[in-house]
């Protein structure tokens, strides 16, 4: 058993308790949280932190498999660009598989050091699956599928099924099928995503709004999306505009009964939230501002967030678009450009807002008792994260 105080802990499930104790088995699992002002208490061999005491941290978006293009593609130059260099880093510089095993270990020792505890990851390919694998970390695996032309609408899908197949039955890991943005995926891609989805009734996600020219796409056929796809080859002739932005376009692929996480949303509107606040009530906005500010030095409108009462929750995306696995790092971006966005509501996005997106809240997100939720500290004026559990 270990007893652990500090300054302060935040259960994030309840309040913040000045001084207060948390008392944890040898797996880590909360037995009880006092409260010194409510509990006249006298224990022993308490061990001290200068600091307040959060739980792990959860990341919603990552793409691991992606580790090794740490520092490769040039920051500011904006989705477009930083899509095609991706396609070309991918073509032309694909590394070993060795090294890129030793990208996925260090970036996973990272995120280990950063007191990250879960992490909704997505995959293209089976590279990062034997990391996963018996990882201290807890993996939800979102298995993408790509194909804005509707004729390879099936062959992509079957794609996306057999990684499934094999993330689910050989690595006996948590994953879902998921579209990869409204620009990437044509309806009838869209349709066989959702009704696997329906019948799964796992986690589920999409990058959404990244780029306004996303937007422009759906509301007037126009914009850099189709740059992209006349670059390569790929006909968009049967695509026909909504005349709305790309989010109302889509948003009746999404599932209702699971949850959703809703990735970048930098071109979001009121108008969207508000659809989506109408829709279901179990969509997640998942920010990643490292990311945004790397590919296009622009962070979302936070403050519209909060206003129309989201659900938001924090993502680090892959090293080729951050040069950090840091939610610490996430959250202290998001101060520095929204200073009036108060800690707890920091940390409850990134931890039990995290949980309950990826499915983990039974175990993960916060301090209560019988949750195995990690340990952070938080010190130096909430500069640093010390993993203590
Ligand atoms: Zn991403």
């Amino acid at each position: 058993m270990r007893k652990l105080t500090a300054n302060y802990i935040y259960p994030v499930s309840s309040g913040i308790i000045k001084n207060g104790i948390i008392i944890i088995d040898f797996c880590g699992k909360i037995i009880d949280v006092l409260d010194p002002e409510i509990i006249d208490y006298s224990i022993d061999d308490v061990e001290y932190y200068d600091g307040i005491l959060v739980p792990g941290f959860i990341n919603t978006h990552c793409h691991l498999e992606l580790s090794w293009m740490k520092s490769m593609i040039k920051k500011g130059l904006g989705l477009n660009q930083f899509i095609i260099d991706l396609q070309k880093l991918r073509k032309d510089k694909y590394p070993s598989p060795d090294e890129i095993n030793v990208s996925l270990k260090q970036t996973e020792k990272e995120i280990i050091n950063e007191g990250i505890v879960a992490i909704g990851d997505i995959a293209n390919s089976s590279l990062a699956l034997r990391l996963k694998v018996g990882s201290q970390i807890k993996y939800h695996t979102f298995i993408e599928a790509f194909g804005f032309s509707p004729e390879i609408a099936e062959t992509a899908f079957n794609k996306a099924f057999e990684l499934f197949l094999i993330h689910t039955n050989i690595g006996n890991l948590s994953a879902s099928i998921v579209p990869h943005a409204p620009y990437s995926v044509s309806k009838e891609l869209f349709k066989k995503i959702e009704t696997f989805s329906n019948e799964l009734n796992k986690p589920f996600s999409i990058h959404n709004q990244e780029s306004d020219d996303e937007n422009q796409l759906y509301l007037a056929k126009q914009g850099q999306v189709l740059e992209r796809l006349d670059l390569w080859g790929i006909d968009y002739n049967n695509f026909n505009a909504t005349g709305l932005s790309s989010f109302q376009s889509i948003i009746s692929y999404l599932p209702k009964s699971s949850p959703v996480i809703l990735v970048h949303n930098l071109y979001t509107s009121a108008e969207d939230i508000e659809l989506a606040n109408f829709y279901s009530e179990r969509i997640f906005w998942c920010l990643c501002p490292e990311s945004n500010l790397y590919i296009q030095n622009k962070i979302p409108d936070v403050s519209l967030f909060i206003d129309l009462k989201s659900k938001v929750t924090i993502g680090t995306d892959s090293l080729a678009s951050n040069e950090n696995i840091s939610i610490l790092k996430e959250l202290k971006t998001i101060k520095k450009y929204f200073p009036n966005v108060e800690w707890p509501v920091l940390i409850e996005w990134a931890t039990l807002n995290g949980a309950k997106a990826l499915g983990f809240d039974n175990f993960l997100g916060s301090f209560e008792k019988n949750k195995t939720p990690g340990i952070n500290l938080i010190y130096d004026d909430f500069n640093k994260v010390l993993k203590i559990n």
